[in-house]
């Protein structure tokens, strides 16, 4: 018997057990494969929705507490783990946004650094950048973290106070009366009064059975990466849908795709070619760079990217941290605070109604 049994261990699932266990509870983390290597994995790690102004105040609350806690998080990660998540300011230089006079309302209105420039000084904000633009926005404070690092900073970091299984699945909850009693698994049953389900793309599965399930389904993104050489590329730069991240090494990711085709995970030459052709195009000195990595991950998607935090209201003691779409990373310090706020009964951090199970989403 545990006191909270924690359901997947991407940066949700490892997020939420490290602030339970902080709390002084008894966690145990299931997770089916390896810990971190689905969607916390395959993601970018830029630190901020892409245009934030298209999303509504409570995926924008989220964020902004997430942003205020990302240094801090990645220190005491660093210094727990010895493995550095990478935490850097890179900025976000946007091309030819379609939609500039909400994107200055919004930046007045939530006090956020963005400036409007001119497409011929883009390339006074990244030299290496070559593209014929008309306008561009200029957001100095935004930042990335380097995914593998960070789930594997999370996991070494939280590793000596969770018990973690991996390789272990969970097949069905245990329910009696209405009251969460544990869960089956391919391995062993487990029992705990309350139960989280943090399982990304693979979150509804688990709670089909319930008269209103969330609405999550994976939405497959595709990326590749570059091997080219450090300070060459310095900004996040993102056009349309479409972005290009400099890691400090010198790699440079480039994505992503948005795909609906269930829960299969493969890499496509479209898709492959198609993402070279928009880096070239963009950053022409990357055709003298190789091509390292190709791959895909599921996103758990959900309806306008509003997460689900929060107990469901048919089951005693089942919880859901689910549902981050495309900013689970820099929702889910916020996210997952609130969702251990829930569960200790605590004050939130944030107003939880905008993320419950049944608050209106459509
Ligand atoms: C290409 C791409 C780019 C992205 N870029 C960004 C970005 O720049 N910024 C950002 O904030 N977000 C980004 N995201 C989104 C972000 O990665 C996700 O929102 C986030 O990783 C979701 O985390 P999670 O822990 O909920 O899911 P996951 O990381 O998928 O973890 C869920 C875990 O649950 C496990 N699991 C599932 N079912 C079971 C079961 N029955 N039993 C046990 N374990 C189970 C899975 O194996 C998995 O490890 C991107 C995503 C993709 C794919």
């Amino acid at each position: 018997m545990t006191d909270c049994l924690i359901v997947g261990g991407g940066i949700i699932g490892m997020l939420t057990a490290r602030e339970l266990s902080a709390a002084g509870m008894d966690v145990t983390l299931l997770e089916q494969s390896r810990i971190g290597r689905e969607s916390s994995w395959a993601g970018g790690g830029i630190i901020s929705p892409l245009y934030p102004w298209r999303y509504t105040n409570s995926v924008n609350d989220l964020a902004a507490w997430s942003q205020q806690s990302y240094p801090s998080l990645s220190e005491e990660l660093k210094e727990a783990s010895g493995i550095d998540p990478e935490y850097t300011i890179s900025g976000l230089l946007i091309i030819d946004p379609e939609d500039i006079d909400k994107a200055v309302d919004w930046s007045f209105n939530r006090k956020q650094n963005l400036k409007l420039i001119d497409g011929s000084d883009l390339t006074s904000y990244e030299q290496t950048l070559k593209i014929d633009a008309k306008q561009g926005i200029w957001m100095p404070d935004v930042a990335q973290v380097r995914n593998p690092r960070l789930t594997q900073s999370l996991y070494k970091a939280i590793n000596d106070k969770v018990q973690i299984h991996q390789h272990c699945k969970v097949d069905e909850l245990i329910v009696e009366n209405r009251q969460v009693k544990g869960v089956e698994t391919d391995k062993q049953r487990f029992e705990a009064d309350r139960v989280v389900i943090c399982a990304g793309a693979w979150s509804r599965t688990l709670l089909q059975s319930l008269a209103t399930p969330p609405t999550i389904e994976p939405v497959l993104g595709q990326m590749i990466i570059f091997k080219h050489q450090p300070e060459r590329i310095t900004r996040i730069t993102l056009h349309q849908d479409r972005y290009v991240i400099p890691r400090r090494d010198g790699r440079v990711l480039v994505g992503s795709t948005l795909e609906h085709r269930g829960f299969e995970k493969t890499t496509t030459e479209a898709a492959k070619q198609e993402l070279k052709t928009y880096a070239l195009n963009h950053f022409p000195e990357l055709a003298h760079a190789e091509i390292e990595h190709h791959w895909a991950g599921l996103r758990p998607g959900s309806p306008k990217g509003i997460p689900y935090i929060g107990e469901l209201p048919e089951i005693s003691g089942l919880y859901v941290n689910a549902g981050h779409f495309r900013n689970g990373v820099v929702l889910g310090p916020a996210s997952c605070r609130l969702l251990a706020d829930i569960v200790l009964e605590r004050p939130p951090v944030l107003p939880s109604q905008p993320y419950s199970l049944d608050a209106k989403r459509f």
